[in-house]
């Protein structure tokens, strides 16, 4: 029998955000006692309660090939293993960490370890991909990577794998967790019913990616997976379906099927479960502490110019007040720098976050991410600030980098009224206020806003350092192509 091949998945962390907020422009000028205060910061962000398992390896490393063992490597928490020997390694590639993951596939590559590269951005840019790995697998890999595995096993690895349509949901896949190390994380019992959205908002990439036509996973699969979930972790379910209302009925039966489980849960949904009665008393009744609602804008002339359809502005207040009537908390997600914005607008979101007494309020500013049609207008309008054609300069981070002008509003205007709103909605006292006034995980709402003053506080730090090392008089222009 020859011997087991072995195979490491892994995930690395972006620069910034809930991996460990970091400032993306001065950290390294700053004094040893500040580095050393971020860094354990980090930390304790990462460990008090906001990292979640990478649900696409836990997936993918609940595949079953005679002659392959497969681990993951977390590189939120650990360094690569490279005192051990490796016959594969596979790295998810998201945009916004992919220059990290490039550099690690090389350095294995020259190591004379193979690589795999798989993810969002090998999807959308598998050119860009190829000189960085022996082995590209583009599209949703659940098929795809039984048959890399496969292959390896077999000694015949070929140089891509992909597939023309989306796999089956419908199949039975059990989700395995035994390669993870549990007390890492907040928590391992995450869930996916589905993929794919009906909608086609500019500035996101989930129906590119997933498609738009809902696929769901059976009812009963689902079930039984909580049931197993539960006997080996006893804490909160995370659902992470964009939009779990998106399917009603499917929904309404699923959750009524979960009831008699006593699970905590959190999900995203859209506003409109504020108008699905029976649905969100089912939702509240099966165990549901807090939902992510994408409220994006409440300016009508920015939803129609991003194809933000789905609810009308007007609803949005009745819609938030009747969930949390419900005893179920809101994070609440905005983008500021929308088409349709006005230097009014922050006075608007700050009424609205008032108004409807949203439990953790996000505000992002517009991120346009290669691939997406926003960032293709916003390219042909020359409203760029970094090279297009290095897609990694478009990285992920939390409000603390422009990477576009926005329409209305001149760049430094922009930047000062993101800043005094984000400076108005998160200090330690609306902190605490809104974590006494949670209908439900008050501790959770308390530490995400909490963790959202600390963050958005170097939001505006970094924001003022890029446009202070801006080479142009402090003055940033848009990348001339
Ligand atoms: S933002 Fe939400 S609703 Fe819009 S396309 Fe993306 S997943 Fe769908």
């Amino acid at each position: 029998m020859p011997p087991t091949k072995k195979v490491l998945l892994v995930f690395l962390p972006s620069e910034s955000g809930v991996d460990g907020a970091r400032s993306l422009y001065s950290e390294k000028e700053i004094t040893p006692f500040f580095r050393w205060f971020n860094r354990s910061l980090r930390t304790l962000i990462k460990q008090s309660q906001f990292a979640i398992p990478p649900l696409s390896l836990m997936i993918l490393s609940s595949l079953e090939v005679s002659g392959i063992e497969q681990s993951i490597c977390d590189m939120r928490f650990e360094e690569f293993p490279w005192q051990e020997k490796w016959d594969l390694v596979g790295i998810s590639v998201q945009t916004g960490m992919a220059k990290n993951a490039f550099a690690l596939a090389d350095k294995l590559r020259s190591a004379g370890i193979p690589v795999a590269l798989g993810g969002a951005h090998v999807t959308l840019f598998a050119e860009s991909c190829r000189p960085h790995a022996d082995v590209l697998v583009q599209g949703e890999a659940d098929d795809l990577w039984k048959e890399v595995l496969t292959d390896l096993a077999a000694g015949r690895l070929r140089p891509l794998y992909r597939s023309d349509s989306f796999p089956d949901l419908g199949r039975s896949r059990p989700v395995r967790k035994d390669a993870l190390i549990k007390s890492r994380y907040f928590t391992t019992n995450l869930i996916q019913t589905g993929r794919g959205c009906q909608y086609n908002c500019d500035f996101c990439n989930v129906h590119l990616l997933n498609g738009h036509a809902l696929r769901r996973r059976a009812v009963a699969d689902i079930v039984s997976e909580v049931s197993r979930f539960q006997q080996d972790d006893h804490r909160i379910f995370f659902f992470v379906d964009d939009s779990i209302n998106a399917d009603p009925a499917y929904a309404l039966e699923l959750f009524q099927k979960l009831t008699p489980l006593k699970i905590r849960w959190f999900g995203q949904a859209t506003t409109t479960l504020g108008q699905q009665q029976e649905l969100l008393e089912t939702f509240a009744n099966s165990g549901c502490q807090a939902l992510l609602v994408g409220i994006e804008s409440i300016e009508a002339k920015s939803r129609s110019a991003h194809k933000k359809n789905q609810n009308r502005a007007g609803e949005l207040v009745r819609a938030i007040t009747s969930i949390r009537e419900a005893g179920i908390s809101l994070y609440g997600s905005f983008i500021y720098g929308l088409d349709g914005d006005t230097i009014e607008t922050p006075a608007a979101i700050l009424d609205f976050i008032n108004e409807t007494k949203l439990d953790v309020p996000g505000i992002n500013i517009l991120r346009p991410t290669p691939g997406t049609q926003v960032f293709e207008r916003l390219r042909e309008e020359g409203r760029l600030l970094f090279d297009p054609l290095d897609i990694t300069a478009y990285r992920y981070s939390f409000g603390q980098e422009m990477l576009y002008l926005p329409k209305n509003i001149p760049l430094d205007a922009f930047i000062e009224s993101y800043s005094a709103l984000t400076r108005q909605v998160f200090s330690i006292k609306n902190a605490l206020t809104r974590g006494m006034a949670a209908p439900r995980a008050k501790s959770a709402v308390m530490l995400f806003n909490l963790f959202y003053t600390h963050l958005y506080k170097l939001s505006r730090h970094d924001l003022r350092q890029q446009r202070e090392k801006s080479p142009a008089q402090k003055t940033i222009l848009p990348y001339a192509e």
